[in-house]
């Protein structure tokens, strides 16, 4: 790949004041990364340049059409000052392979890597201090031909942005209520569930908007054609614990792969706990809900790391897990997780990244 070229702002953006009222996805930083992709020539031109609008032609066919990725990460500022990113790799792997099923071209990974560390200290005193805080990173390629006929583009755009977030806990993990989605679907096996794009978010935000309204936090969602094995839990994967075993969906192309889901897995085996990626029905959580052996549940994802569950309502059944309470996992995975992207913890997974 070519050299980063690399334009700095000359009005740098006021900083937001207060880190405790950051929340999620308010704020942008000063610099863009920004590649194209032009058939016959690749990817080309990669440049961090002052944050700006991108201008289209009404006719570009993302507009449209909807062929796009994107991805999800974080930088984070150690107590030392140091900067980790946590498996980068894993998340350009997944791109390429979400780009592989939307007929988008495949870049370099670690040439993508390179740009993202690139980009983070260009605008590295965004990234907040404030305990439970970081710096949101959010790739995404899009397709820009002008034509409004379907097929796959021939001209796209590799963008990254950055946004400086807050504590998804500024009071401590709290249990959410979840609603066990019994009507919509989210993805089919053979449809791009296992790819993050905006499709799928698209196809979740109706029954999003009637549990919200119901007063339910997130959806989980069941298969889209029994309704009857578990899922993932709205944009994030779920795992259940149920006498002594640990249970989460396993993949087989409507789930997504997510970070934070194998970092679980790979974290809770290596104490010695017995983990099975298997399919798991909601008959099944709820017999054991009845039966006094669902002791924990939580959702796994990049924002929230975890997010333990408190009540499951499907149909008539009301399930309480753990009393509403944090379980004892829950709580252990999240200080261990956190701990460990943070740099308080000792990484032995090898797992974070130095971007400085
Ligand atoms: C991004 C995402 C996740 C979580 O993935 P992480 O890599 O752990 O952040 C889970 N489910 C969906 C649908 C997602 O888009």
């Amino acid at each position: 790949m070519e050299k980063i070229r690399i334009e700095l702002t000359k009005e740098k953006k006021q900083k937001p004041a207060d880190q405790s009222k950051l929340g999620f996805g308010n704020y942008y930083t000063d610099h863009m990364f920004i590649m194209n992709y032009d058939e016959g020539q690749g990817w080309h031109d990669p440049r961090i340049v002052p944050y700006q609008n991108i201008a289209l032609d009404p006719a570009a066919m993302c507009l449209h059409y909807g062929q796009e990725v994107f991805e999800g990460l974080k930088a984070y500022r150690t107590k030392k000052g140091e900067i980790l990113l946590f498996r980068p790799d894993r998340n350009m792997a997944r791109m390429n392979k979400s780009n592989e099923r939307l007929c988008i071209p495949e870049f370099d990974e670690e040439f993508a890597v390179e740009a993202i560390k690139e980009l983070v200290k260009v605008d590295e005193d965004w990234i907040p201090t404030a305990e439970g805080t970081s710096l949101y990173i959010r790739p995404f390629i899009f397709a820009v031909d002008p034509h409004v006929g379907v097929h796959p583009a021939h001209h796209l755009l590799f963008v990254i942005i950055l946004s400086p977030v807050g504590a998804y806990y500024p009071e401590g993990l709290n249990p959410v209520k979840i609603y066990v989605e019994d009507n919509y679907v989210r993805a089919v096996k053979g449809g791009i569930g296992f790819a993050k794009t905006g499709g799928n978010y698209a196809a979740s935000l109706k029954a999003q908007d009637e549990a919200s309204k119901q007063g339910y936090t997130q959806v989980l969602w069941l298969d889209g054609v029994e309704r009857k094995y578990i899922e993932e839990v709205g944009t994030m994967n779920v795992f259940f614990v149920i006498d002594d075993e640990v249970i989460t969906p396993e993949l087989q192309g409507s789930i997504l792969s997510g970070v934070t889901r194998m970092s679980c897995i790979d974290i809770l085996r290596s104490w010695g706990l017995k983990v099975s990626e298997r399919r798991l029905s909601i008959d099944e959580v709820a017999q054991a809900a009845k039966e006094g052996r669902l002791k924990e549940a939580f959702g796994s994802g990049t924002a929230a790391v975890i997010s333990p569950i408190g009540e499951l309502k499907w149909g008539d059944e009301v399930m309480k897990i753990n009393n509403g309470e944090i379980g004892e996992i829950s709580q252990k995975l999240y200080d261990n997780l956190s701990g460990i992207q943070w740099g308080d913890i000792e990484d032995t997974f090898g797992w974070t990244v130095k971007v400085k």
